[in-house]
């Protein structure tokens, strides 16, 4: 099992995530990244089973707001 965090207060909108991993991530409103079907909110989390393409959007972040713990 695989935890997902998004730490939306320190993403700068550069849309990485969403071209790397448009599986899970996409823009909100508010013009910051979200996790797909995850309520908006600062901190946002998903447990996967697969953690898909979020290591590689980790990876590439370019503020530090994604991280993804477990294995
Ligand atoms: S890669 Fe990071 S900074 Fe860029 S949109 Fe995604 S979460 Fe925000």
């Amino acid at each position: 099992m695989y935890l997902l965090e998004l730490d939306r207060t320190m993403c700068v909108s550069c849309g990485t995530c969403i071209d790397i991993c448009p599986e899970v991530f996409e823009f909100a409103d508010d013009e910051l990244s979200s996790i797909k079907g995850v309520e908006l909110s600062d901190l946002q989390e998903l447990e996967m089973d697969d953690p898909l393409c979020t290591i590689d959007a980790m990876e590439n972040c370019p503020s530090g707001a994604i991280s993804v713990h477990g294995g």
